[in-house]
């Protein structure tokens, strides 16, 4: 076993560090909370960078660079905040990965480039208002009229929602139940009959869009159906890259509030010594620095595994729900040695509290997962509705 970053890896992180401090990407976190605005302009700096959609195919534009290579740069750039992360999440382990691995050669070339050149983006629509963990009794259809297949449903909670270009939906083709009925088409931003809700207000991750997606009697082009019926099952394994870049985005958001603890510990005094001398204080650290290091082995553990490919559902799932958990005590903790000032504005800490609380419900939760892990380790699958 190898634990060490290559040497390329290195330069990643380090020109991402030297990123950070010439943008100031810690006062860009705070601005973005305050204003709830996108950093849109990042993404350009990002493309010239070549950050996004590094992990892609090289043949449309991507780099062919490794998953783990990607989790590293997200968790990187997620230190300051996920909203300065997002659209290097998105193009290396978002929905676009399913158009990489499985769409048709010519739905690659229309928009994997994009993507790459910052020009597009693609958002993963799956929750609808009644089918959430349930997802496979979602009830969007599409449904084929002489020749012509026409979109009906709901969508909720779509992350880029407004502002993608492109939405991968997953849909139940026709009446068929179950999973075995649904597949993912391609449904562009404009398209007639495909509006937008009003956007989300989160507790956390301001700036990020977030809306509900309406279809009617939209016309999807054969040519953008990606997965068919029956194929169900590519869908939710590519959806494993998603959840190690979900990880990716706990283990960043934890170290930012570690290392903004860490700093203030031994800065901060009390009874005329620096507060780091307490016992507690020291104990919190340790176990803080602890819990990440055991997040980012099994996150790195399902990253590395996937290699440029997908990775294992046990490893991605277990490292996302323990980063997920994770991320909540650890910036909990910062909160606490941080004492009044944790809890104010002046400092980012409430606010990675307050990012933190999202990613065990986003990309499956908690106890979706433990579900997965437990119908592995058992050997069987556990049918919620038996
Ligand atoms: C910040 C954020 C971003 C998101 N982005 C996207 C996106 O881009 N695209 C997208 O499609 N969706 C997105 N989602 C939606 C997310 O995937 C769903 O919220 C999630 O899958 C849970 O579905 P639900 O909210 O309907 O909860 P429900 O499924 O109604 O679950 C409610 C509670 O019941 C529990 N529960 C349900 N069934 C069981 C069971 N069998 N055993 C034990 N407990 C159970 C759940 O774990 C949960 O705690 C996002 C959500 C958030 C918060």
């Amino acid at each position: 076993m190898d634990f060490s970053v290559s040497k390329e890896q290195a330069m990643l992180l380090q020109s991402l560090q030297d990123m950070g401090k010439r943008e100031k990407f810690k006062e860009l976190a705070a601005d973005i909370d305050r204003t709830g605005e996108f950093p849109h302009f990042l993404i350009n700096k990002y493309a010239d960078m070549g950050l996004l959609g590094m992990s892609l195919s090289p043949e449309y534009g991507g780099m062919g660079e490794s998953s783990l290579t990607a989790v590293l740069a997200i968790e990187a750039l997620a230190g300051y905040s996920p909203m300065i992360a997002a659209p290097v999440f998105e193009s290396n382990v978002g929905p676009v990965r399913v158009i990489d691995m499985f769409g048709t050669g010519e739905q690659k070339q229309r928009i994997i480039p994009g993507v790459c050149k910052g020009e597009y983006s693609v958002s993963v629509c799956m929750t609808e208002p009644e089918a959430g963990s349930d997802l496979t009794s979602l009830s969007t259809t599409l449904t084929e009229k002489n020749g012509r297949y026409v979109l009906n449903g709901q969508k909720a909670f779509i992350t880029g929602g407004g502002i993608a270009s492109h939405y991968l939906v997953y849909t139940r083709f026709g009446e068929q139940k179950g999973y075995k009925g649904i597949g993912a088409v391609i449904v562009e931003k404009g398209a007639p009959g495909f509006r937008f809700g009003k956007q989300e207000e989160f507790m956390g991750l301001r700036g990020m869009p977030s809306c509900d997606l309406f279809f009617d009697d939209v016309v999807v082009p054969e040519e953008n159906i990606v997965i068919r019926k029956g194929d169900f099952g590519n869908l939710m394994l590519t959806f494993d890259i998603e959840r190690c870049g979900n990880a990716a985005m706990c283990l960043g958001i934890a170290s930012g509030a570690f290392e903004t603890a860490k700093a203030y510990a031994a800065e901060r005094k009390a009874f005329d010594r620096p507060i780091c001398e307490f016992q507690d204080v020291q104990f919190k650290i340790a176990d803080m620095a602890m819990k990440i290091d055991a997040a980012r082995l099994l996150v790195y553990r399902a990253a590395n595994g996937a290699g440029k490919g997908l990775p294992s559902i046990y490893e991605a799932s277990m490292g996302k729900c323990f980063a997920n958990e994770m991320v909540k005590e650890v910036t909990d903790m910062a909160m606490q040695i941080l004492g009044g000032y944790g809890y104010s504005k002046e400092f980012p800490v409430e606010r990675m509290l307050r990012d933190s609380r999202a990613w065990g419900v986003a990309g499956g939760t908690l106890q979706m997962l433990r579900i997965t892990m437990a119908g592995m380790v058992f050997g069987r699958r556990f049918d919620q509705r038996k």
